[in-house]
């Protein structure tokens, strides 16, 4: 195809996608994103099938964008580097359990990196937008619940990874107890307007605590919607 006749934009799944895709790995690359496995999850996930029609041009920018319910679909880098720090010192993960399923995005990545995936939403319309979206997607290693995350799902631990995806002041002592040994778990912790990403690696029964870089997530609610 000559440089004059490009499909246009909302073509996905053609040229465009393909090449803002590649654009988005050079960005994730650039900050410091150095997994491979987690790289080439990025390329084989479509990201613009997570957000609205109306969004998908600007699918493969490294920003966070509306899903609705006064929710957003992560920062590619931050699903990228909050896997990457979920994965430390393993290749592939077993059972990882998801607090914060949202659009599903950071799930389908999931879902390549771990034999088994488990996820909680608390917003119901969320939840089963998710549940379709990785059906069509062929995506059957995941398993969702609608409900509060903060508990954790302790009939299906424990887990060697866990990962919230919404900020919790204080990650509940509940969530370290359903964590395996050598488990890692991923979280960003504040208040609402500003968090710390941290993530915890438990060793003989105590999990010590990392610090990575400032961010911003939805705030952790109780109950369901
Ligand atoms: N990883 C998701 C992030 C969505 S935003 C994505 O990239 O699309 C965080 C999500 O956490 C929201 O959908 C919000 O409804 C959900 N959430 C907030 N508190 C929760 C809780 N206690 N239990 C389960 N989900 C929760």
């Amino acid at each position: 195809m000559s440089e004059g006749a490009r499909p246009d934009h909302h073509r996905f799944g053609g040229f465009i996608s393909q090449r803002s895709q590649q654009r988005l790995l050079d960005t994730l690359r650039a900050k410091g994103i150095r997994n491979e496995d987690v790289l080439e999850t990025f390329a084989k996930i479509p990201r613009h099938e997570f957000v609205e029609e109306a969004l998908r041009s600007r699918a493969y920018e490294d920003t966070a964008l509306p899903i609705g319910y006064q929710q957003t679909i992560s920062q590619p880098y931050v699903v990228a580097l909050m896997t990457q720090l979920l994965l430390t010192g393993r290749e592939r993960l077993k059972r990882v359990l998801e607090i914060g399923t949202g659009s599903g995005f950071q799930t389908a990545v999931l879902s390549r990196v771990s034999a088994r995936v488990f996820s909680i939403e608390r917003i119901g319309a969320l939840a089963g937008r998710a549940y379709q979206k990785l059906g069509s997607l062929g995506i059957e290693n995941v398993s969702l619940r609608h409900g509060d995350g903060a508990n954790g799902w302790s009939a299906k631990g424990p887990f060697d990874g866990i990962i919230l995806t919404a900020a919790p002041r204080r990650v509940p002592d509940t969530l370290f107890s359903q964590l395996s040994d050598q488990g890692v778990l991923v979280a960003p912790e504040g208040s609402n307007r500003q968090q710390r990403l941290l993530y915890w690696i438990k060793q003989d029964g105590i999990a010590l605590r990392h610090q990575s870089i400032d961010v911003v997530f939805v705030p952790l609610k109780s109950g369901q919607a």
